[in-house]
């Protein structure tokens, strides 16, 4: 009898065990299914690592950008709307990290936990974007590298980013990885660029100096072209603050950046959502601006540093984020364009919720910089070089030691039914307001047209 228990105890044991197994076998199988169904590997999705098999990605107004047909992935007809979205849809070859084709995946396969991915998927993920205004933005950059973005100040959804240099999807360049036309070609430059700001950083010197310096708005300095080794863009003679900002006096910020020192300009960088690196909405972690200032610094490198021209270098994401805060009260929302994905049956898989980017201005502050910046349209640029788009915004023209400047424009419509913000940067192109002012003012007078008529 004994050794039949002791039989029995040891088969139990062996089936206890096995059972066990199973168990965490089967588990781990389900919890980690998505992945496995998903590798670049299966079948099913990829054919020799390329995307062949995923869902529809559509623009806010409903135009195909990526489709599958046949088992082969295709995209839009127009070759400037191809080269335009390239970056964003990411080239399903992984050498441009981050495109949505690869981040939305789960989405765009329409897996299932029953039936796995679906080879001939139905779901479709729906764009902020609009792709017309898209392949625009890429016409107004030209054969300049850069980037030009447009945001929903009030709700954070990008109507526009383009980035160049950019490639048509269906004819790569050959010498793509040798030509330096190409170089930087597979990062979107609004994400992962950073730049020297030039005179758009005398928007948070501005910002630093209204909430630190009592009288600043009753103060007068004096430019006479240069002040040590600080060079002035003209002789000014005397000026006040805002004329100052309007005509973007080197001498007057560089001396109001050298008054609030180190820390207060570096409280304002850091307000201003300047040096955070955001994971936004659409799976992408943008590069963080980089401020190099310290209270023992001397004051020529903080006054360089006061007027955009020091080692400082600024993402074009944050920075358009801050105009969104500016325009919108003191908060925003971290922009973002992939909306929602929805299955066959119309039902919703995904949908964006606004994240909140973390900005907090006051609202008085906010409202001194926005009357300062329609002011340097109204008072100084020109209100005609905006068409109907009542604009606000700043001008830079970045110093390099080799080469023509970076040309930025930053800005937002003061209308607040027409709630966008603009972000445009033309490297090595030359004056701010010729070269980035005028591209954004094209884009912002088409939306224009587009959304008020
Ligand atoms: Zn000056």
């Amino acid at each position: 009898m004994r050794t039949i228990n002791k039989r029995i105890i040891l088969i139990v044991s062996v089936v206890m065990i096995f059972l066990l197994f199973t168990i965490l076998l089967m588990f781990s199988m389900f919890s980690n299914a998505r992945e496995y169904a998903l590798k670049s590997v299966n079948a099913h999705l990829y054919e020799n690592g390329v995307l062949t098999s995923a869902g529809e990605i559509v623009d806010a107004n409903g135009i195909k950008l990526a489709y599958t047909q046949d088992g082969e992935r295709k995209y839009n007809n127009d070759p400037r709307i191809r080269s335009s979205v390239l970056h964003i849809l990411g080239d399903n070859k992984g050498f441009i990290s981050g495109g949505i084709q690869d981040t939305f995946k789960n989405e765009l396969s329409g897996y299932n936990i029953i039936y796995g991915v679906n080879k001939e998927s139905k779901n479709t993920l729906n764009l902020t974007l609009d792709a017309e205004l898209c392949a625009s933005a890429y016409n107004e950059l030209g054969s300049y590298k850069g980037c030009i973005a447009v945001c929903n100040y009030k709700t954070g959804e990008l109507i526009c980013v383009a980035s160049t240099p950019s490639y048509d999807i269906y004819n790569k360049p050959e010498d793509i990885d040798t030509n330096p036309d190409y170089e930087g070609i597979y990062i979107n430059r609004l994400y992962g660029g950073l730049y020297t700001p030039g005179s758009v950083f005398k928007v948070v010197t501005a910002m630093a100096a209204i909430e630190n310096i009592s009288d600043i708005y009753n103060r007068t300095y004096y430019c006479d072209g240069k002040d040590g080794a600080i060079i002035c863009n003209d002789v000014h003679g005397k000026i006040s603050f805002k004329t100052a900002l309007n005509q973007s006096c080197n001498v007057a910020f560089a001396q109001i950046a050298v008054e609030l020192g180190a820390e207060k300009i570096k409280e304002a960088f850091h307000k201003a959502g300047l040096d955070v690196s955001y994971e936004n909405n659409d799976r992408i972690s943008t590069k963080a601006s980089i401020l190099n200032i310290t209270a023992s610094d001397t004051d020529a490198d903080i006054g360089w540093t006061g007027i955009g021209q020091s080692t400082t270098l600024v993402n074009p994401y944050s920075f358009l984020n801050f105009m969104c805060a500016i325009a919108n009260g003191g908060k925003s929302y971290e922009p973002y364009f992939v909306k929602s994905a929805v299955n066959e049956n119309g039902r919703k898989v995904y949908e964006a919720e606004p994240l909140d980017s973390g900005i907090t201005i006051s609202p008085t502050t906010t409202s001194l910089l926005k009357e300062l910046l329609r002011s340097d349209v109204s008072d100084y640029y020109g209100d005609y070089l905006f068409g109907d788009v009542t604009m606000c915004g700043k001008t830079g023209t970045a110093e390099r030691d080799n080469g023509l400047p970076h040309a930025w424009f930053a800005g937002f419509s003061y209308d607040d039914n027409f709630p966008y913000a603009v972000i445009a940067i033309l490297e090595d192109s030359g004056s701010g307001l010729k070269y980035a002012g005028s591209a954004a003012s094209s884009i912002m007078q088409e939306l224009y047209k587009k959304t008020i008529n």
